[in-house]
């Protein structure tokens, strides 16, 4: 294509996936917050909500986007907002008593997220493999999907009184049921998708309202058609698009998919069945136009081409993805360009960081300017004209350490394996230990924000470190703890924690992301190569160890959890990014075994997070991972003990990774499960020690040492006592000090009962 031509070409529409819904300033998070605390009224978080969807609204059609869509906003999350719509709810939620109650449906609206008295709340996970959590419905043959809610026709009209004709968002009846759960009750082996059926005769009843109430489109998203789950359900894919399809009082559908290709099976289902468009993300894996060509194109099914990455901060390359476009116009007979997911997992505005660096900054786009350049991109393929594209190819500076890559490459394949056997440095059994942090006081919160806007000096902020550390260590060595902790109070995060300290790493200001409800995160933006100028945590474990003469245990973030919560570069493998970290990393443990640190932890809790949806790709993810993480210990004598922890108990994929780490010690969630985990892996023959986690962290319940010795029984009895560790499930540090120092002294207490029994 050449620029400045003024011949028309094919028409273009613009639109976008989803958008973040937290506000500028996280507007979400402090109403709901308030609302929580009984500080905002019901009304009142309505109009801070109503405020935020017009802003959204108004924002898209300044970055100039034409096909805007509604329902994307939720004052929790989307699938609890399906579930409640088709009245998919828990028996234990009691039901409002008057219907109409505003403040009664959001009091259960919250209470499915956040749990009630007497009625915990609904499982959260990871949503596929992004860091943002969807809460999962329980269903069982008790519960009959009806539409019982009015949200998605309420935000349509809400915006067609502002004006904006919009296609409202839904989540696809397939996704919904596979990330569902049967409920307890639910009889052995009955599976959330035998509701298929009387769910999208639901589906069907909220299309004919939308349709009446004046929509001419709707987007049913069906990320679940990525994994190798949704794959293998093309049959019902075609079911149920055959179905919704075939109804005449309808608008007409767009069936959305993301964070991945979806074979050419379900393309040519949807090819096939009545359904106007397909979303398709054509970012994530490249597979998805050639498997375009297998089918022989779309045909008259409109091409929604997600080409514009919605979950990582890069600018678009303009001319190379209208080269890409150009080629996928061949492909179909109309043609939309979009993200390649919501944007809902990027920041909002980059306008609002002025602190980068300018090179770095000319490289990035968050929300508003992904839309932008979506918008540019319709524009210049509808008008054959790439005029008004000020610097469109995104020039990402090149960050290359010349030494990074030297030592890198001078490695040998010794600086990845330890010595097969190990001094355990000491032999006892149940060893009681923690898994990092401790409780994040308010005074601490306070002490680091003002810190960090400079009222609070250095020095004094280091000093209430100090007595923050002393406190730790003492409550630890009075309850009797084996190898103990600093408990982490100078970390903010452990991700950013390091990523300040790291070259190669930028921090945001405001780069917040919805990570569940109205927690957020600010991930750190990985541009270039990673190096550690200088030592990252020594000085406050060797401050720890010098108040105690038992083991302090180092704590460090690994490789890939360091990727996982980041922003990071895509010029190159993130298997050559992870190895840089890992390297670093290397360092910092060398130091702390100089230090006279024996113990040292690294962190991998994203090692599962990570993992590629579809089972062809998840083996080569491993490797690298695994190769990261012991570049990270590998170094360490056979003296120390290297411990790893792990945020999730669901192992069966990723076992011999977890083998392959090849850490002393690995602690890991186990709790909820009874121990299942210790079993696999007493008959794995797991050669190495296991911690699994004896109380759940996640509720400010505190179990009792009678309990924890129950599970410490069962634990014995499938794992050598040598090799069994003792500790909580995760780290401490958003809990209050009353529990923390409850349940661990009953923790110690069951210890002491079993090793007394074991002699
Ligand atoms: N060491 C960290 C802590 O204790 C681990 C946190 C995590 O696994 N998410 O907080
Ligand atoms: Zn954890």
């Amino acid at each position: 294509m050449s620029s400045n031509t003024t011949s028309s070409g094919p028409s273009v529409r613009s639109t976008v996936h989803g958008y973040p819904r937290i506000g500028p300033r996280r507007e979400l998070k402090r109403a709901s917050e308030g609302h929580w605390d009984g500080t905002v009224s019901a009304r009142e978080l309505d109009a801070v909500a109503a405020e935020l969807r017009a802003g959204v609204l108004d924002q898209l059609r300044e970055a100039g986007v034409d096909d805007l869509p509604s329902n994307t906003f939720s004052f929790y999350d989307g699938v609890l907002d399906t579930a409640v719509l088709f009245d998919l709810v828990p028996s234990r939620f009691a039901s409002p008593a008057a219907a109409g109650d505003r403040q009664e449906h959001l009091r259960r609206y919250f209470a499915l997220a956040r749990g009630e008295q007497g009625a915990p709340p609904l499982e959260m996970t990871k949503w596929f493999d992004t860091n943002y959590h969807y809460l999962v419905p329980e269903l069982s043959p008790n519960v009959r999907p009806r539409l019982v809610g009015d949200k998605p026709l309420a935000e349509f009209r809400e915006a067609l009184a502002a004006g904006h004709h919009t296609r409202p968002v839904l989540v696809g009846p397939l996704t919904f049921l596979l990330l569902s759960k049967a409920a307890e009750e639910a009889p052995q082996g009955w599976r959330p998708l035998e509701l298929l059926d009387q769910l999208v005769e639901a589906y069907a009843q909220l299309l004919g309202d939308l349709a009446a109430a004046g929509a001419t489109e709707v987007q049913l998203d069906e990320p679940i058609l990525a994994t190798d789950e949704g794959r293998a359900h093309v049959a019902e894919l075609d079911r149920v698009y055959r179905h919704l399809g075939g109804l005449t009082e309808r608008p007409s559908l767009l069936v959305s998919a993301y964070f991945g290709s979806i074979g050419p099976d379900a393309l040519r289902v949807l090819k096939e069945s009545p359904v106007e468009a397909v979303g398709l993300d054509l970012v994530t894996d490249d597979e998805g136009v050639e498997d375009l060509v297998k089918i022989s194109g779309f045909g008259s099914t409109r091409l929604v081409a997600g080409v514009v990455e919605g979950r990582n901060v890069w600018r678009t390359d303009v001319p190379a993805t209208l080269a890409e476009l150009g080629t996928v116009l061949g492909l179909t007979d109309e043609l939309s360009v979009s993200t390649s997911c919501s944007l809902l997992h990027v920041p909002l505005d980059l306008d609002a960081e002025t602190g980068l660096d300018p090179n770095l900054r000319g490289a990035l786009a968050f929300a508003k300017q992904k839309a932008a350049e979506t918008a540019l991109l319709g524009r210049a393929l509808s008008q054959g004209t790439v005029t008004g594209m000020a610097g469109g190819g995104a020039e990402i500076p090149s960050f290359t350490d010349s030494r990074v890559r030297a030592r890198l490459e001078a490695l040998g394949p010794d600086a990845v394996r330890r010595p097969e056997n190990r001094g355990s440095t000491t032999g006892a059994k149940l060893n009681t230990t923690t898994i990092g942090s401790f409780p994040q006081t308010p005074e601490l919160r306070r002490a680091r924000a003002a810190h960090r806007r400079g009222e609070l000096p250095t020095d004094e902020y280091e000093a209430l470190l100090r007595k923050e550390i002393d406190r730790v260590i003492a409550l630890q060595e009075e309850i009797g703890l084996d190898v103990l902790v600093h408990g982490e109070p100078e970390r903010n995060d452990m991700v950013q924690y390091f990523a300040e300290q790291l070259e190669g790493y930028a921090t945001t200001q405001n780069g917040w992301v919805q990570s569940y409800g109205s927690r957020c995160v600010r991930p750190p933006v990985l541009y270039g190569d990673v190096s550690r100028p200088e030592p990252m945590t020594v000085e406050w474990i060797t401050y720890a160890r010098s108040r105690t003469d038992k083991p302090v245990k180092g704590m460090l973030t690994g490789p890939v959890t360091m990727l996982a919560w980041s922003f990071v570069r895509t010029d190159q493998p993130l298997g050559e990014t992870a190895r840089q970290v890992g390297l670093a990393l290397r360092d910092e443990v060398a130091d702390l075994e100089r230090a006279g640190i024996r113990h040292i932890q690294v962190d991998e809790a994203a090692l599962r997070e990570l993992l590629p949806l579809r089972e062809e790709q998840q083996q080569a993810y491993l490797d690298w991972a695994v190769e990261s993480f012991r570049l990270a210990t590998s170094g360490a004598a056979p003296t120390t003990t290297i411990h790893t922890h792990m945020c999730y108990s669901e192992f069966a994929t990723v076992v011999d990774g977890i083998e392959a780490l090849d850490a002393d010690v690995t602690s890991v969630e186990a709790a909820r499960s009874r121990m299942e985990l210790v079993r696999d892996l007493g008959e794995r023959g797991y050669r190495r020690s296991i911690g699994p986690g004896v109380y759940d962290i996640h509720s400010p319940r505190v179990p009792s040492a009678d309990e924890i010795e129950a599970s410490l029984r069962l634990a014995v009895d499938h794992v050598d006592a040598a090799h069994l560790w003792v500790n909580p499930d995760c780290g401490l540090k958003t809990r209050g000090y009353a529990e923390v120092e409850q349940s661990l002294r009953n923790m110690v207490e069951a210890a002491r009962r079993v090793r007394a029994d074991l002699g």
